[in-house]
């Protein structure tokens, strides 16, 4: 399936469950994020020149198919989720209380990750599943910068490939993932220059 075909694809079993797909045309959306799923609104967002587009049309899209899959697990993990980006948003130190939320966004994108790297699989999506894989990683880890830094990597994408090549081919277990000491010195290094 190309690019196209998926795009129709997800359009389609949006539809089919009351939500559209929204393509902006732009980079990125409020110049931060590359997408989004908004189960409030019913729609998926995603900026159209975003330079990894198609992955990040794929990410959403399993944001989405969490939501019609897998309910219990969203509605128990997403209103931690608003919590950590609320505080993101916010001036309020880090507290327990964020850093038990930062756990629950890092499960939910997890799982978002590990239906992401199957779809490509059975799709036949134009991604590399090494690449994505790689990129998946590195923006899971980064969430631990996110949080030390108290804001979004407006910088530099962590998605460039200077610091997915130094990730895994293989996604981390998520219990790795939650782990801040999995990241080295070097990735470090190159992972704050994104802040
Ligand atoms: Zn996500």
């Amino acid at each position: 399936m190309n690019r196209n075909q998926f795009i129709e694809f997800v359009r389609n079993d949006l539809a089919s469950h009351g939500v559209k797909l929204v393509l902006v045309n732009a980079r990125s959306l409020s110049n931060k994020y590359g997408g989004w799923y908004a189960d409030g609104s019913r729609r998926l967002t995603v900026a159209r020149h975003h330079v990894n587009f198609t992955g990040i049309l794929l990410h959403e899209y399993c944001h989405f198919r969490q939501w019609i899959e897998d309910r219990t697990l969203w509605n128990k993990l997403l209103w931690k989720n608003n919590y950590f980006f609320e505080w993101l948003d916010s001036r309020k130190p880090v507290s327990k209380k964020v850093l038990d939320a930062k756990i629950a966004v890092l499960t939910l994108e997890y799982d978002c990750e590990r239906r992401a790297l199957k779809l490509i699989k059975k799709l036949h999506l134009p991604l590399s599943v090494e690449i994505y894989t790689q990129k998946a990683n590195a923006y899971l880890l980064s969430y631990h910068l996110i949080t030390t830094h108290h804001r979004w990597p407006e910088n530099k994408s962590v998605y460039r490939s200077a610091i997915s090549k130094h990730m895994p081919i293989k996604l981390l277990p998520l219990r790795r993932i939650c782990n801040e000491a999995v990241l080295t010195e070097d990735v470090l290094k190159m992972m704050n220059k994104c802040f």
